[in-house]
């Protein structure tokens, strides 16, 4: 290992000081990552890199970063690459003068189309050398791969990916020997593994994150001539963390945090207006008795569950001309001026989707009101019998370009909390003192805009009959949330025991449905010959990376949804299921197609069991052999999660604790979500 360490900081001798970091460094980095599993290995070597990249190029350290987190832009900014397996082999294929038959002939064997990328190099001379491949020109083409729109825009998307793929591994002088079998640190493996939205490294954002904090103070330090101790580094970590939950834009933070030093970042990286944070989430419950037994001497409050979508709103009026503006960085100053976007659970924008809401925000101001986030639920409204619709109506509206006058489902949003007010955060305060603050800054308009209907009353005959209520009123269940105290502060990211939700119908299921991707489906029979008729579900193990399979489905579906369903995911049919894909390899267990991993659906299910046939939670240690996987029993196809991608998908880690039963809400610390 220390070789290796030593390996990684000599890693590329041809990179120097004030030029661009050559993807080569980036990519040998990769490799020494990709055949270690340890993670504390992994985070050094990532530390190491980063530290170099700010000695020599401290410019490429924000692309080098997003590279390493397989992003090209904050989830808001909507930047996607759009391609999926058959684009990527087509441009394989016309790079190195091999057919696409071929490719897809290794596709089918090897599985990684990464390794097929490699494999496919090595048998093609090189005629002519290209310039070696940057991590900023990286960067920069896979950008244009995103952006290009219009008419061919598929056939330019090839295009711009065989001009990289062609300077891909040229001038590979990395001195660094490793992984022959994983394809050593070729360039072309990890730039079509980018595509493909898997560097299947073991590196999520949160592990690059703790390397970020290491490196940038190491490196802050050295300058002054001294190490950072443990505690330091540890504080450097929990400060970016937290800065990150407020603000999860590494485009804001790290210009930020090489200009000003990690330890300042709070002074200009706050929770601001433009940039939306991941929302707190709740636990579930089985029955009220364990919300009482959670809260146990602490007051609580409960509100109705709203049945809909949940927006985050964020505002800044036009005129603003204040100390907030003034605070902010010079560059940010006019953009933060004049704010009006609503963003989705998992931030992506929809402001295109409710420019209805969006223009009625002034109307449900009150005077004073001049900049705030807010927390809520957009659901369908009935405007002639003045109730709440349910979610399957909600559903039905466009979901971009949408005109204002041409809305048919009209929406009223319902607000439960407030995160930033007239130019300060508040997610600090107790839920009591915000709750008061967004109903002093708002005025409610009937099918509008209201506040979450709220009850602070605590025994568990009030909260019975206020659980029937919010069921009478087309809601889902009660939402219990701590209101005194710090612990009642609003937590972004975190599935918090300070928030739990009761669902009607967990009362009789196993505490929770379960949103879970799509891998692959089986040909239906008799009247279904013509559509799928059953499908393998899987949930997320964000810890390696892979999707583990969890149960086949075919209950649930009218015939209409059968049909959509066909139309969407004939799209998306892959040769072989991916690598990362974990489910028994038993020959008559394998779905007739195999899907790109893309859609989320939500599942009831009666109760958890032990199957070899599926992989879900066994890394968790459920089964003591290790062979067995949880599996869903009986499980119902209730709608599909537009709002969630594959890897928001409910974790391995949440199947494991439903299964075990444990009394997760009563024991043990807040998480951050999925992990
Ligand atoms: P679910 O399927 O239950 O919506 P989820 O994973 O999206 O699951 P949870 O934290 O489990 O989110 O449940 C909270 C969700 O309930 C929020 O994301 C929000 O959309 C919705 N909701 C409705 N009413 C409220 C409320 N009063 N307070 C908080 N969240 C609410």
């Amino acid at each position: 290992q220390t070789k290796l360490k030593a390996k990684a900081e000599d890693a590329y001798p041809d990179w120097k000081a004030n030029t661009p970091v050559p993807y080569a460094a980036l990519c040998t980095t990769f490799s020494l990552i990709e055949i270690t599993t340890k993670r504390l290995l992994i985070t050094e070597y990532c530390a190491l890199f980063l530290r170099q990249v700010l000695r020599l190029t401290p410019e490429d350290f924000l692309p080098t970063v997003l590279l390493m987190i397989n992003k090209l832009a904050p989830d808001y900014a909507g930047i996607e690459l759009g391609i999926g397996e058959s684009l990527i082999m087509k441009a394989i294929g016309e790079t190195t003068g091999r057919s696409l038959q071929v490719i897809k002939a290794d596709q089918k064997e090897i599985g990684d189309l990464g390794l097929v990328a490699v494999k496919s190099r090595s048998t093609q001379p090189t005629m002519f050398k290209p310039k070696p491949l940057t991590v900023r020109g990286v960067h920069k083409g896979l950008m244009e791969v995103a952006t290009v729109t219009g008419n061919g825009a598929q056939g330019r998307k090839v295009d711009l990916i065989k001009k990289l793929l062609s300077a891909a591994d040229a001038h590979s002088t990395s001195r660094v020997d490793i992984s022959k079998d994983k394809g050593g640190p070729s360039e072309a493996k990890y730039l079509v593994r980018f595509l493909e939205g898997k560097l299947r490294l073991g590196l999520a954002e949160r592990t690059v994150l703790v390397s970020i904090a290491q490196a940038v103070l190491s490196h802050e330090l050295e300058q002054k001539g001294t190490t950072p101790t443990t505690n330091q580094i540890e504080e450097a970590e929990a400060l970016l963390k937290s800065v990150f939950s407020e603000l999860p834009s590494w485009d804001v933070i790290i210009p930020a945090m090489v200009n000003n030093g990690i330890m300042n970042l709070k002074d200009t990286c706050k929770l601001r207006p433009g940039v939306p944070l991941k929302p707190m989430l709740a636990k579930p419950t089985k029955a009220i008795t364990e919300v009482l037994d959670r809260f146990e001497n602490q007051t609580f409050t409960c509100e109705y569950k709203y049945d809909g979508e949940r927006a985050q709103i964020h505002y800044v009026a036009k005129d603003r001309s204040d100390d907030y503006i003034e605070a902010l960085p010079d560059a940010t100053k006019e953009a933060a001026n004049g704010i009006a976007s609503i963003f989705s659970r998992n931030s992506e924008d929809l402001s295109k989707k409710y420019p209805d809401i969006l223009a009625k925000l002034d109307t449900w101001i009150k005077e004073g009101t001049k900049s705030f986030v807010l927390d809520c639920e957009t659901v369908a409204w009935d405007i002639t019998e003045k109730k709440v619709l349910p979610f399957q109506q909600l559903m039905t509206r466009k979901k971009k370009d949408v005109k204002v006058e041409e809305v048919k489902v009209k929406v009223c949003v319902f607000a439960f909390d407030l995160l930033f007010l007239n130019g300060k955060a508040v997610v600090e305060k107790s839920l009591r003192e915000r709750r008061e603050l967004l109903h002093g800054a708002f005025n409610p308009v009937e099918g509008e805009f209201a506040f979450a209907t709220h009850m602070n009353g605590q025994e568990l005959e009030e909260i019975q009959v206020f659980l029937d209520e919010s069921v009478r009123a087309s809601c889902e269940g009660l939402m219990v949330k701590m209101l005194d105290g710090s612990e009642s502060g609003y937590e972004p990211s975190k599935r918090s025991r300070n928030w739990l939700k009761i669902k009607k119908d967990y009362l009789s299921g196993v505490g929770d449905s379960l949103d879970l991707v799509v891998l692959g489906a089986y040909h239906g029979k008799g009247k279904r010959t013509s559509v799928y008729g059953a499908f393998l579900l899987a949930c997320y193990n964000a810890a390696s990376d892979t999707y583990e399979t969890v149960c086949n489905i075919g209950t649930g579906f009218s015939e209409q949804v059968l049909e959509d369903l066909h139309k969407q995911l004939s799209d998306i049919v892959i040769d072989r299921p991916k690598p990362f894909y974990s489910h028994s390899s038993g020959g008559q267990h394998q779905p007739d197609v195999w899907f790109e991993p893309r859609y989320v659906w939500e599942v009831k299910t009666a109760d958890l069991t032990l199957s070899p046939r599926y992989k879900a939670g066994c890394k968790e240690g459920v089964d003591p052999s290790g062979e067995k996987g949880i599996s869903l029993r009986f499980p119902r196809f209730i709608k599909v999660r537009d709002d969630k991608k594959p890897d928001e998908a409910t974790s391995s880690r949440q199947v494991a604790e439903m299964y075990r039963k444990q009394e997760s809400v009563t024991k043990g610390p807040s998480v951050d979500d999925d992990f």
